[in-house]
């Protein structure tokens, strides 16, 4: 069977130069005469894929020399709790932009472990838009103000940034990182969940300014601490050896393409595709409002749900697949991470021209 274009919100599609790479060295790796999931992590085999993995975040993302880079697990979600965990004692508390439902939990999450003040919410609106926020809305005493740069449920993504002065800024990057070019700079910390913009899932990219180490808890579980995990070069204990590896092949496409800025004007121009076309028809309609228009996650609606199923399953059979949105929005979602080509952006314009005219 041919590939199709895989328009998942994540697991998302992969390069397909990538998964070749690793089809190829599935056997056996380099001269190690084994496959990369059979060594130890404590082997020089091992370590320099590890090295090299981390070597192209810092490259790509253009990290400055006081931030650290971590590979951990438990996904976004264990963010969640490791953020606070690390970053606020238990009399403190942080500034919270709920933006989205991932947004939301990482909210309640951290109420377990201290003071969580809610600065804006679009939830009322089932955040359709990035909420507005003034300067005074935040705690010059909080220590951290949290966001989710990309909404991939709503498709929604902050057009701009809050400035957060001496408070860091910490950031939920899991659907649009390496997506567009950030200043790192600005922020104390972001993360990411690997499977939609970095590689497969099991990887928990951490990047965090070295002065904001040394603060966790006591009670924070030691692989959930970023400061340790520091001193350990994410390798406290055995992480997921196959999933960097992964990642790694992933990110030496992401350079080959040119790297962040020029993926950043495909993106750019893929979204802009999709977004010309519901704008300037009467039969679908957008769902997230123009100004915080995701360009990873493009979701809309036909004029009915009966419609919309019936356009997710004529588009599969077109080899378009897993464009039905998530049960909280409805309708149609075209996540378009990196690795999604123009070519697949363009098929699936075309089908929903031709749908359109088969059925207004
Ligand atoms: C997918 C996603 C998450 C959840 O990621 P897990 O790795 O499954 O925990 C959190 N935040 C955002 C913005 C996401 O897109």
């Amino acid at each position: 069977m041919d590939r199709v274009f895989n328009f998942a919100a994540g697991p998302s599609a992969m390069p397909a130069e990538a998964l070749e790479t690793a089809a190829r060295e599935m056997l056996c790796y380099g001269e190690s005469g084994m496959s990369v999931m059979e060594m130890s992590h404590r082997s020089k085999a091992y370590q320099d894929i590890f090295d090299g993995t981390v070597a192209l975040v810092r490259e790509l993302m253009n990290v400055p020399e006081d931030y650290e880079v971590l590979l951990l697990q438990g996904g976004a979600t264990g963010q969640f709790a490791a953020i606070p965990m690390n970053l606020m004692g238990e009399g403190d508390s942080a500034d919270y932009i709920d933006s989205g439902n991932f947004a939301h939990i990482a909210m309640n999450e951290a109420q377990k472990y201290g003071g969580v003040r809610c600065v804006a919410s679009s939830r009322e609106e089932n955040y359709r838009r990035i909420p507005d926020w003034t300067q005074a809305d935040f705690d010059p005493n909080a220590k951290y103000v949290y966001i989710t740069t990309n909404n991939t449920i709503f498709g929604t993504r902050y057009a701009r940034l809050p400035e957060t002065g001496d408070v860091p800024l910490v950031a939920d990057m899991s659907s649009n990182i390496l997506s567009e070019v950030y200043d790192l700079r600005r922020f104390g910390a972001v993360y990411a969940g690997a499977q939609k913009n970095i590689g497969p899932a099991g990887v928990t990219l951490v990047i965090v300014r070295r002065d904001l180490l040394g603060r966790a808890r006591k009670s924070c579980p030691q692989i959930m601490n970023w400061t340790i995990m520091a001193e350990k070069g994410s390798m406290l204990n055995t992480p997921p050896t196959y999933a960097i590896y992964m990642c790694g092949l992933c990110l030496k496409w992401l350079k080959e393409q040119g790297g962040v800025a020029a993926i950043e004007k495909v993106n750019i121009e893929k979204s802009k595709l999709l977004y010309d076309l519901l704008d300037e028809s009467a039969f679908y309609r957008p769902a997230a409002e123009a100004a915080s228009r995701s360009r990873m996650n493009v979701t809309f609606t036909t004029p009915d749900k009966d419609t919309d199923a019936l356009f997710v399953k004529e588009a599969a059979a077109r080899g378009l697949v897993n464009l039905k949105g998530h049960r909280l929005v409805g309708g149609i979602r075209a996540s378009i991470y990196n690795a999604m080509p123009l070519e697949g952006v363009r098929a699936l314009a075309d089908f929903m021209k031709d749908f359109e005219m088969e059925h207004r």
